[in-house]
């Protein structure tokens, strides 16, 4: 059977819908919506059961071929995943039928490699064909910087320059950007994130700098958010004991991106019985969820889970569009989504930083099994979730938490709350020795821009 082809349009509604590669070479969408697929490809059940017999990479690639339509073939396709996707990713027993899937063991030891790599990948195989160039310019406080980094390093035709904030990232994410060379350029700016972003927006309507076809590298773009539906195919695929057995994920979120993938793969048809969207203190979603009033958090609250430190999620407004609604980049609800059905499929969590750390100690004296501050918040809400329900009925029920980053990356943390130093994985060994390579420039955007012109 072949899918009609997909169109991809904006969460405004306002501008018109496009096919993938233009999604995913635009990113966001003139009327600054997001684009989503305009109807979710199924997946049949002998197509699902057939995954249990795939590799990670094969298995993303049977699935995204549904999303490429006619602007990409299989063969390549097949090539584009398999070169981005050479790591493991282990499914680890906690207890009976309750398991932790670990997205951490990619190039820069956080789950966003695995959005990152593919979207690269991606990029460039359009700008190749069609003998384009493409400029990356992203700001990142963080985990984002070092996957995209990592993920275009030695790409063809796409350049990357990542701003960061000084003083605001650790000398360990650093060195994770700055050790790259070649089409990667990094900036520290003095400044705070929201300088930098406000920086990468300035250039991106500064027509002076049209000649570097200046492109982000964001979460927003369609072509990070649909690989992160693969991995819950992939976990699925492992541990369902036949093709009817449905599962509970939880997943801790912050701009809801990994969600969304997780959404997507249900909507395609994952027997997904429930995701727990696992927060921290950050919790205006699952507020939303149990008011059906939304209410962004502003400024957002510092927690320990720093990647999810996000007041109002960007990616929001796909989630509303999913249960028919429609949320501006604002979050201003302008038709509201069915809230019956979302709350059929959501259970929404918000778990403080103390109960993170009781969650460290207490996993790893127990099971003998090291989280970190993110993957901790996820099995909270798990925990949580499953105290809410009937025990009797779940006892047996496939229960799956993601945990995104890995613990080295959270070392005082976890020392502190286990008395365990974790141990490096062999991504991150090495930094120390590696030379940094950066220029750090005042906040001030003439100054900023003298110094692109200057790099190319
Ligand atoms: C980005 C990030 C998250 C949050 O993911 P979203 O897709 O933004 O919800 C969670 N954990 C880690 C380690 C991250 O880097």
């Amino acid at each position: 059977m072949r899918n009609k082809e997909i169109k991809y349009y904006s969460t405004n509604r306002k501008s018109p819908g496009v096919s993938f590669r233009e999604a995913l070479l635009k990113g966001l969408a003139p009327d600054g919506g997001l684009y989503f697929p305009d109807s979710i490809p199924g997946i049949g059940k002998d197509e699902l059961k057939d995954l249990a017999g795939l590799e990670y990479h094969q298995v993303a690639s049977s699935v995204l071929g549904k999303y490429t339509g006619g602007e990409i073939s299989h063969n390549d396709l097949d090539a584009l995943c398999r070169d981005a996707y050479n790591f493991d990713i282990p499914l680890e027993k906690v207890v009976h039928r309750r398991y932790i899937m670990r997205l951490d063991m990619g190039p820069t030891a956080s789950f966003k490699d695995f959005a990152a790599r593919l979207m690269s990948r991606l990029m460039q195989f359009f700008l190749v064909r069609e003998n384009k160039h493409l400029t990356i310019l992203t700001a990142t406080s963080g985990d984002t910087g070092s996957a995209v980094a990592s993920a275009f390093q030695g790409l063809k035709n796409i350049r990357v320059i990542i701003l960061f904030p000084e003083n605001e990232v650790s000398a360990m994410q650093r060195k994770q950007m700055t050790t790259l060379d070649g089409n990667i350029n990094v900036i520290a700016v003095k400044g705070k994130f929201d300088d930098c972003q406000n920086l990468v927006k300035q250039a991106f309507t500064d027509k002076t700098l049209a000649h570097l076809n200046l492109s982000s590298a964001n979460s927003i773009n369609i072509g990070r958010l649909l690989p992160q539906s693969v991995y819950y195919f992939y976990a699925w695929s492992r541990l369902a004991l036949n093709s009817d057995e449905s599962v509970t994920f939880s997943v801790p979120s912050g701009n809801f991106g990994n969600l969304m993938g997780g959404l997507t793969a249900k909507y395609m048809g994952l027997p997904v019985s429930k995701f727990i969207i696992s927060t921290n203190e950050n919790r205006e979603v699952p507020e939303f969820l149990k008011t059906g009033i939304y209410s962004a958090i502003r400024p957002s609250i510092n927690c320990i889970s720093s990647a999810m430190n996000v007041g109002h999620p960007s990616n929001l407004a796909r989630m509303v569009a999913l249960y028919n609604g429609v949320m501006d980049e604002t979050g201003h609800i302008i038709k509201d989504p069915d809230m019956d059905r979302m709350k059929h499929d959501l259970y929404g969590i918000s778990i403080s930083d103390n109960q993170t750390r009781d969650t460290i100690a207490e996993v790893y004296k127990k099971f003998n099994i090291l989280l970190e501050p993110h993957g901790a918040v996820a099995w909270n809400g798990l925990e949580q979730y499953l105290e809410s329900e009937d025990h009797e009925r779940i006892i047996n029920d496939l229960f799956i938490c993601l945990e995104t980053a890995h613990p080295a990356k959270f070392p005082e943390e976890i020392k502190k709350n286990t008395g365990h130093a974790p141990v490096l994985p062999p991504s991150m060994t090495g930094l120390e020795e590696k030379t940094e390579n950066f220029l750090t420039v005042e906040n001030n955007y003439e100054i900023l821009k003298n110094h692109i012109l200057n790099l190319y």
